[in-house]
């Protein structure tokens, strides 16, 4: 929200015409992506406002829990203003620039509307994944789906795409590795009670019913 004016300044500094900026993209509903676009708007008024629908569903809803606006186990509460999406955007849509496009793609995970998209060797990757393999918070009152996260991250590493701009910190290699060890780590959580609000099943119950039928003692 702060710094909307300062990226806009920066635009015009490449000698951009403000006025051929054609869209102001919500990557998702998260508040400190889209906390700037009633800013942005105002700067950019031929600009349209495009979202995935269940990130529009979020945000027109201003749904603060979904959005990350209001945490109150970490003293977390941030302005979300309410938004209104001027165009949905989908998986296998395309956002037309001059000469070129981005393809969007519907990579669900973090957040249940969170989009990439692609440009060539590039791939604009929202909170997918970071430079240190980190992935975008699973939070289940965020709409974080771990088998939905694994699909997003094993789409990327085998897209042929070369380079990640997630949004936040530095662009990095779409490295096979990299991309590895966080599904590997993805898919423990899937079975782990330490994501439990987004795991799919936890062995250890099963484990535990299967001895009691054999009548094993807990502490032979
Ligand atoms: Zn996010």
């Amino acid at each position: 929200e702060d710094t909307v004016d300062e990226l806009i300044d920066l635009i015009r500094q490449m000698d951009f015409p403000l006025a051929n900026c054609r869209y102001l993209v919500a990557t998702h509903a998260d508040a400190d992506h889209v906390q700037g676009f009633v800013r942005a708007k105002e700067l950019l008024p031929s600009a349209q406002l495009v979202a995935h629908p269940h990130a529009r569903r979020i945000l027109e809803s201003n749904d603060r829990i979904a959005a990350f606006a209001e945490i109150p186990a970490q003293q977390i509460s941030i302005n979300l203003p309410a938004l209104k999406i001027d165009r949905d955007i989908d998986e296998g849509d395309r956002l037309e620039l001059d000469g070129a496009g981005l393809d969007v793609w519907h990579t669900p995970g973090h957040a249940v509307g969170q989009l990439s998209f692609r440009f060539g060797r590039l791939l604009f990757s929202g909170d997918n994944i970071f430079r240190d393999g980190c992935v975008g918070s699973i939070d289940a009152h965020h709409g974080s789906d771990l088998p939905a996260f694994i699909r997003s991250l094993q789409r990327i590493q085998g897209s042929g795409v070369e380079w990640l701009l997630p949004s936040h910190g530095p662009a990095f290699r779409n490295d096979r590795k990299l991309l590895q060890s966080a599904i590997d780590r993805l898919d423990r959580y899937q079975h782990m009670a330490d994501f439990g609000t987004c795991a799919v099943d936890w062995p250890l119950l099963d484990d535990w019913e299967d001895e009691l039928a054999r009548g094993v003692h807990p502490t032979s």
